[in-house]
């Protein structure tokens, strides 16, 4: 993958159909891997926080989440081919995973919302196959992690906004039976509506 640096951040130069097929080549890796989507704020949160940018740059994909990152990088001399959108990116994923039939857990948001959010996009999607939902608000990453590994997701949306989910991704990584995670902000929020 084309790697480009912006503010110390390595995103992956890519466009919406490079970053779908890399996330689909990830899943069937099986590898532990997951993916970030840092918009401008959440870059400037990474230049202030050493620890945060090796969290975003240990991320098998990392996107442009948004015009001002890539501005940002054609002013500092390494432009990117354009933003991939988490929310967008997710909305295109879903029908693929429905296709190939891989399944799907949706993490995060408040009580109720990954339900909402999970009947809505069965509508979109009747054969996409949901297999858990979880409400973002935690004591314990323990059950967390035994509830996602007993339901053995493709994928899994981590919804718990930045940097409390790429900080949880990259916690749990080794421990999770899972494809490939997907940090996504308030993504669930909006899927449900
Ligand atoms: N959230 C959560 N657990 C927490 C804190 C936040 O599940 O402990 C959820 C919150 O309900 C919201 C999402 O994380 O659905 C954060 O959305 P926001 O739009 O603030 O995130 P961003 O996309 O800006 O990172």
């Amino acid at each position: 993958m084309d790697k480009l640096a912006v503010g110390g951040l390595n995103f992956d130069n890519v466009t919406m159909e490079q970053a779908l097929e890399r996330a689909l080549e990830l899943i069937e890796a099986h590898a532990h891997s997951y993916i970030v989507t840092p918009n401008a704020e959440i870059g400037q949160m990474a230049l202030k926080d050493p620890a945060f940018r090796r969290v975003l740059n240990g991320a098998a994909l990392m996107l442009p989440d948004g015009i001002g990152v890539v501005l940002g990088s054609k002013i500092l001399g390494t432009p990117l081919k354009g933003k991939v959108a988490g929310c967008d990116f997710a909305e295109r994923l879903v029908p693929l995973l429905a296709e190939r039939g891989h399944s799907l857990f949706l993490f995060g948001s408040k009580e109720g919302v990954a339900q909402a959010a999970a009947q809505n996009l069965k509508e979109s999607s009747p054969n996409l196959h949901i297999c858990g939902t979880q409400n973002g608000y935690f004591q314990d990453d323990g059950e967390i992690v035994d509830a996602i590994n007993a339901a053995h997701p493709d994928v899994l949306f981590v919804c718990l906004g930045a940097p409390k989910q790429e900080y949880w991704m990259a916690r749990n990584a080794e421990r999770l039976d899972v494809g490939l995670m997907i940090g996504l902000g308030g993504s669930l929020d909006v899927m449900a509506g």
